[in-house]
């Protein structure tokens, strides 16, 4: 497995923070909490395999780059791997391998039949043209063909990459195995495969994470406020929906910074990313704010739904919160978790709030298996019951045991996979 040096975001906080040693961490805490086999604990420590491959591009000036691009397959013993690619300039091996663990869990919290996966290319998207983002997706899904498959490994989007990308990536899949395969990825346009719900399914799992802690904490949605950081698909889906269910958003974000209303803002009429990117700030608002700033508000529910490692050890103790609901993957670092856990705020961690996304996406799947589509209204309601199923699992761990809501649902993960490990046993 190729090494190289930790993300960007890491690296300012001086902690040891990649993906990877994250994950590890967190395993190794959680795995002291169930009754499961050290070997199996061992075994989950390592992917299965990390592909590394070379992507060439040629740009729109004639001109040849080289991009590197990976994939990299956590665990399978509950199915295929599963899990999204991102286009970011931080993409690499141990970034993806952490996140593929993640997915693992994600899956298994959520009791999906799928294990865990992600990749990406090392790229910056805004630096590409349209034409040349095609260019390398299609390019990417040929070097990745022999790793992935409707039974073997199924991408989604992430960071920098959406439905148009999917649809790219299907199709080239497609053609080179001469016949239409849409469950090779999830996440892809309706028209061709795609599930209605997809694209909202993370924020609004988000969503109803935050309302079930809000109940959970005694407190009324009505009376509750709400900051949201990152306004892509994850954070504007989850603030407009807890706003339409009566929550007061008082301030959202992007890259560029936060606008704040105390008396709420309409998240409705502030563009997304996707409708408009980067224009959060355009937006008519009392006050603006800086990235970090949104992070100190004093709210009742925070959201950090933009990028990984935001709630470090150096900002932790400014958290005014009284609970955080993570929207992004990885935004609270490991020894922040441990600052917050200390201060009793409640984390309720991205493998359980963000789950909507890989959830309707195992619904697309099964739609894509079936070559039958569900409606809007069918997707919403089994996301509902999914999560709430997963919900009520992750409760009872904090209830009974008395554990971090991370630790609950990384318990509930790890059980069903240890019995799985166990049934199938090791071979040779
Ligand atoms: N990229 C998303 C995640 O981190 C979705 C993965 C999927 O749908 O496979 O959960």
């Amino acid at each position: 497995m190729t090494t190289t040096p930790p993300a960007a975001e890491s690296e300012a906080t001086d902690e040891p923070d990649s993906a990877l040693t994250t994950a590890r961490r967190q395993l190794e805490r959680a795995a002291a909490h169930v009754d499961v086999d050290p070997g199996v604990v061992e075994r989950l420590k390592y992917p299965t395999r990390v592909e590394q491959v070379s992507v060439p591009l040629e740009r729109e000036d004639g001109s040849v780059e080289v991009f590197t691009g990976y994939r990299a397959q956590h665990d399978d013993v509950r199915g295929p791997y599963k899990g999204g690619l991102r286009y970011h300039p931080d993409v690499n091996a141990e970034e993806c391998t952490g996140l593929s663990m993640w997915m693992t869990w994600k899956c298994a919290v959520m009791d999906l039949p799928f294990g865990g996966g992600k990749g990406g290319v090392a790229v910056d998207p805004k630096g590409l043209t349209d034409d040349e983002t095609e260019r390398l997706t299609r390019r990417f899904a040929e070097e990745l063909r022999d790793a992935v498959g409707p039974t073997k490994d199924v991408p989604a989007p992430d960071m920098g990459t959406d439905a148009q990308t999917m649809a790219w990536f299907m199709d080239a899949y497609s053609m080179q195995q001469g016949e239409t395969i849409p469950g090779v990825v999830t996440g892809k346009p309706p028209v061709i495969g795609g599930s209605y719900g997809r694209e909202e399914a993370p924020g609004r799992s988000t969503a109803i994470a935050a309302r079930e802690a809000v109940s959970y904490y005694d407190r009324d949605l009505s009376e509750t406020t709400v900051a949201v950081q990152g306004f892509g698909s994850v954070g504007a889906n989850a603030a407009r929906l807890l706003e339409d269910w009566g929550a007061t958003v008082v301030a959202v974000s992007d890259v560029n910074g936060a606008i704040y209303d105390p008396d709420g803002l309409e998240t409705h009429a502030v563009p997304t990313h996707e409708e408009e990117p980067e224009a959060v700030l355009a937006h008519d608002a009392p006050e603006t704010l800086s990235n970090e700033e949104v992070l100190e508000l004093d709210v009742d529910v925070l959201i950090p739904a933009a990028v990984g490692n935001v709630i470090t050890a150096d900002n932790a103790d400014a958290i005014r919160a009284d609970i955080v609901v993570e929207g992004a993957n990885g935004p609270t670092t490991f020894a922040a978790d441990a600052i917050l856990e200390e201060r009793d705020v409640p984390v309720i961690p991205d493998i359980l709030a963000n789950a909507g996304g890989v959830t309707v996406s195992y619904f697309e799947w099964l739609q894509d298996i079936n070559r039958r589509q569900w409606s809007l209204e069918r997707v919403n309601e089994e996301l509902e019951d999914h999560m709430l199923d997963a919900w009520n699992d992750v409760r009872a761990e904090v209830d009974d045991q008395g554990l971090t809501w991370r630790d609950a649902a990384y318990v509930v993960a790890l059980s069903r996979i240890a019995e799985a490990k166990a049934t199938r046993g090791l071979w040779p």
